[in-house]
C-alpha cells in the first residue's frame, strides 16, 4: 500500500482507541469539560449503561455558534495556546481531542448557548468526513452533549462492552471521583430515567462531610481524621482513614493532584509507608486526599487519558506526603491510646 494520510474520521478513531475505552471514559471527558467551563450544576443521564445514550447538561459558559464546529475538530482547544501554557496546566482538559474522538465513534450532538447569544445552536457530527451540521436549538446558557450509540461503527469495541449494569457501575465510579473533587458543584446522575445520585453543592466544611459520607459511607467518616499540612508550595488536605477503616480492597483510595484524580506510584508508595506498621499487608488503607502544587512543578501531559502525572521534584513531594500523613496518623493514634488508658 502507498503511504496515505489518514482520513479525519480514521485519525480520530485511532485517537479514540486511547481515550474512549468504555462509556465511563466518555462520561469522564464530558464532566471534565463541564467543570472547565465553570459549571455549577451538571446533570448526567444514562440509558442502558451508556451504550444507548449518555447525555450531560451543564450551566457553564457555553460554546459560541461559530466555534461549535471547531470544538468537534481534533487538536482544537480553548485551554492551551502555547508551550508556556502546556507547562502550567490549570484546566482538566488540554489535548483538544475528546469531542473529536467521541464523535468519531458515536452519534454526537453538541447543543450550546453562551450569555452573548439570543438562541442556542446545535451541531451534529456523523459520517465519514466528519462533516458537521449546525441548526438552531432550544437550550439555556450552558452546554448539552448527547452521545448516542457509542461504538456503533466500531463493532470490535462494541463487543468489549460488558452488561449495562457493569458499565453503569463504572460510570457511577467516575461520577463519585468527580463529585469528590468538586464539592461546590451540584451533580445529578440518572440511569434509565431513574435518579440514582444527587450530590447538592456544598460550601462549608461540615457539609463537605455530608458529601464524603454519601460517597464513602458513614463508617469512613467515623474512622478517619482530617489532615491539613503544607510545605513550601505543596499542600495536602483531606480525610485520612484510621487503621480501623482499612478494607480488603483498594476501592476507597482517592488522591487528587490539583483537582485531578490520579493513581501515582510515588504517592501510593508514600501512603503505604505511612500505614506500614498499622495495617496488615493484605489490607488497603482508605483515604480521600487533595494535593495542591504549583502547576509548573507537575507535568500532566503524560498519558492520553490523563490519569498520570510526573512531579519535577518527586523526592520532595514523596517525603512531604509521607511526613504530613505520618504525623497526623501518629498524633491521632497517640491521642486514642491516652484516651483508652484513662
Ligand atoms: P479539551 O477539553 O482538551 O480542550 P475537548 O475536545 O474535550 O478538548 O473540547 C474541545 C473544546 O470545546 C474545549 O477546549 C472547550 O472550548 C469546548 N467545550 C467542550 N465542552 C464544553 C462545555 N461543556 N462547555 C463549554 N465549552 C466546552
Ligand atoms: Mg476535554
Amino acid at each position: 500500500m502507498p503511504i496515505q494520510i489518514l482520513s479525519p474520521q480514521l485519525a480520530n478513531q485511532i485517537a479514540a482507541g486511547e481515550v474512549v475505552e468504555r462509556p465511563a471514559s466518555v462520561v469522564k471527558e464530558l464532566l471534565e469539560n463541564s467543570l472547565d467551563a465553570g459549571a455549577s450544576k451538571i446533570e448526567i443521564e444514562i440509558e442502558r449503561g451508556g451504550s444507548q445514550l449518555i447525555r450531560i447538561r451543564d450551566n457553564g459558559c457555553g460554546i459560541a455558534k461559530n466555534e461549535l464546529m471547531l470544538a468537534l475538530s481534533r487538536h482544537a482547544t480553548s485551554k492551551v495556546a502555547c508551550l508556556a501554557d502546556l507547562e502550567q496546566i490549570i484546566s482538566l482538559g488540554f489535548r483538544g481531542e475528546a469531542l473529536a474522538s467521541i464523535s468519531s465513534v458515536s452519534r454526537l450532538t453538541l447543543t450550546s448557548k453562551t450569555a452573548q447569544q439570543n438562541e442556542a445552536w446545535s451541531a451534529r457530527a456523523e459520517g465519514r468526513d466528519m462533516q458537521v451540521e449546525i441548526q438552531p436549538a432550544a437550550h439555556p446558557i450552558g452546554t448539552c452533549v448527547e452521545v448516542a450509540d457509542l461504538f456503533f461503527n466500531t463493532p470490535a469495541r462494541r463487543r468489549f462492552l460488558r452488561t449495562d449494569k457493569t458499565e453503569y457501575n463504572h460510570i457511577d465510579e467516575v461520577v463519585r471521583r468527580i463529585a469528590l473533587s468538586r464539592f461546590d458543584v451540584q451533580i445529578k446522575l440518572s440511569h434509565n430515567g431513574a435518579l440514582q445520585r444527587n450530590y447538592p453543592a456544598v460550601k462549608t466544611d461540615s457539609h463537605k462531610n455530608t458529601r464524603i459520607q454519601a460517597i464513602c459511607g458513614r463508617q469512613f467518616i467515623e474512622s478517619s481524621i482530617m489532615v491539613n499540612a503544607d510545605y513550601d508550595n505543596i499542600k495536602i488536605t483531606g480525610w485520612l482513614g484510621l487503621p480501623q477503616a482499612a478494607r480488603n480492597q483498594n476501592d476507597l483510595q482517592y488522591c487528587y493532584v490539583n483537582g485531578r484524580m490520579m493513581r501515582d506510584k510515588l504517592i501510593n508508595h508514600a501512603i503505604r509507608q505511612v500505614y506500614e506498621d498499622n495495617i496488615p499487608s493484605e489490607m488497603y488503607a482508605a483515604y480521600v486526599l487533595f494535593i495542591e502544587i504549583d502547576p509548573k512543578q507537575v507535568d500532566v501531559n503524560v498519558h492520553p487519558a490523563k490519569h498520570e502525572v510526573r512531579f519535577h521534584q518527586a523526592r520532595i513531594v514523596h517525603d512531604f506526603v509521607y511526613q504530613a500523613l505520618h504525623k497526623a496518623l501518629q498524633q491521632s493514634l497517640q491521642a486514642s491510646w491516652i484516651n483508652d488508658a484513662k
